[in-house]
């Protein structure tokens, strides 16, 4: 790394929220009308308008935290923007890197990378999960365990591409401390780093079956793929401290859409959908900027909301903003250069995320799938009154049945959560204890050295003194 990389990152690394800049190698034809131009000096990108016919239609000059061009290699991407930021998420900052920009830019390259090619097309994803597990295993004072989701919306639903259940109705949730989640999704536990690419590659491919089978296709969605981290320290009296904070990455649906038709008339709520969860993303980020601005509007799209706490709260957040080179999408580019700069005034405050408990979240989360099971649970007797009143079978007899059977599955689902979610408390109560026990055997071990070497240095003193006493025999 360069001397100035080196810089950079540094400043990256202390930074809550950074702007950075991708340009994608020009394809095909794209070389002969090349409309970007970097300069990695002063880290600064020049957008050509190539169809203006006005000589006053100057070229447009942005600034931002760090650029890269099309030469730029995911290693380098990865050594100067990520590999800082996992190591403060170890030590338990909140960490958000999001790839923004139009269908076509570079997003998916970017995070994912080629999966089936050499090393050096994989991208960010699968090389963080390399360095988180390679820093896990070089912070001894440390014991972490690492979970994993992998939630994709479309149209504003959420799915989760871990879970097994075919019928999902993902609900968002805000903690106390402003940490928003999907009620109900999937966390996984993974053990090293192989465990954790397995469970990404498999959303990966899930999210082919959705695009394939219910033409859900991958530049409409925003993929978020979560790690989860609970860590415990001991300190020299034995207390166990813990952190709870995540790295989440997330691959934006597209900007823009390529097509402006394509969209048939049964699919123009869907479309409505998607627009707004994207233009969302502009307007939250223009709010979160505006001095004025004191409403800001997380809720009006299931993104914003679950990204609430990377957006102006408390995490260390990269946008990676991702462009093409030619001039044939002038405006978009444009448009993603603009939303760029205006999030470089976003200020995040980031801090470690300490628990007195860490098992107030889970338990928080136990208590909430409770009530949704008394409620299925009254729903469910309901329907059998109702059905215990009819003596004979009357047009409204299948509906009741298929909503207690609807009721039933309901029910049996949050009965399935609730039992993952105490086994999860379990686990981390058994942990709990395992670590205060090595404590205390640790303690025991140091107090046992210390009597001996007290008791060592009471004879080396008796000694001292006895020698002390004695009458030189010569001289
Ligand atoms: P997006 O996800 O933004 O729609 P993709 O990541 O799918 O765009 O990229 C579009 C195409 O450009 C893909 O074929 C991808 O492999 C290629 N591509 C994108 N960025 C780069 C890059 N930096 N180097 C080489 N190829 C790239
Ligand atoms: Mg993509």
């Amino acid at each position: 790394m360069s001397q100035k990389n080196k810089m950079v990152s540094k400043a990256i690394e202390d930074r809550d929220f950074t702007v950075v800049v991708r340009c994608r190698p020009p394809r095909y034809k794209e070389h002969e009308q090349l409309a970007v131009s970097i300069d990695l000096g002063t880290e600064e990108i020049t957008l050509k308008d190539l169809d203006a016919k006005d000589e006053s239609a100057a070229p447009k000059t942005f600034c931002f935290d760090r650029v890269f061009n099309s030469l730029a290699s995911q290693q380098t991407i990865f050594d100067d923007v990520v590999r800082p930021l996992i190591q403060r998420v170890l030590e338990g900052y909140n960490g958000t890197i999001l790839a923004y920009g139009e269908q076509g830019a570079g997003k998916t390259y970017t995070m994912t990378g080629n999966l089936y090619a050499s090393k050096e097309d994989h991208g960010l994803v699968p090389r963080a999960i390399e360095e988180i597990f390679r820093g896990i295993e070089n912070t001894k004072s440390k014991q972490y365990l690492v979970y994993c989701s992998f939630l994709l919306i479309y149209s504003e639903q959420i799915t989760d591409l871990l879970s097994n259940e075919k019928r999902q109705r993902l609900v968002l949730r805000e903690r106390t401390d402003g940490n928003v989640f999907a009620l109900g999704s999937t966390s996984w536990h993974v053990k090293n780093s192989e465990e954790l690419m397995g469970k990404y590659l498999q959303g990966l491919r899930q999210q082919q079956v959705l695009a394939t089978n219910m033409s859900v296709p991958s530049s409409r969605v925003f993929s978020i793929f979560a790690i989860r981290f609970e860590s415990f320290e001991l300190d020299a009296s034995g207390k166990v401290s813990a952190c709870v904070n995540n790295l989440i990455f997330v691959d934006c649906a597209a900007s823009t859409r390529s097509t402006k038709s394509g969209i048939t008339d049964s699919r123009h709520q869907e479309a409505r959908n998607i627009a707004k969860s994207v233009s969302t993303f502009g307007v939250v980020i223009s709010a979160l900027t505006d001095p004025k601005g004191k409403h800001i509007p997380y809720r009006d799209s299931k993104f914003t909301y679950l990204l609430k706490n990377s957006l102006g709260g408390n995490t260390k957040t990269i946008l990676i903003a991702n462009i093409r080179p030619d001039g044939t999408c002038y405006n978009e580019t444009l448009n993603t250069l603009r939303l760029a700069t205006r999030a470089r005034l976003l200020k995040n405050i980031a801090k470690i995320n300490y628990r007195d408990s860490i098992l107030q979240d889970i338990q928080a989360e136990l208590n909430l799938l409770k009530r949704q099971l008394n409620f299925a649970q009254t729903g469910l007797d309901n329907q059998q009154m109702l059905l215990n009143q009819e003596n004979e079978p009357n047009q409204n007899g299948n509906e009741i049945e298929e909503e207690k059977d609807y009721n039933k599955r309901e029910k049996k689902h949050i009965e399935s959560l609730i039992e993952a979610t105490m086994r999860q408390v379990a686990r981390i109560e058994e942990i709990v204890d395992e670590q205060k026990n090595e404590a205390y055997k640790l303690l025991r071990e140091k107090a046992k050295e210390c009597e001996r070497v007290i008791a060592h240095r009471v004879m080396v003193e008796a000694f001292i003194e006895s020698i002390k006493n004695q009458k030189p025999s010569i001289g």
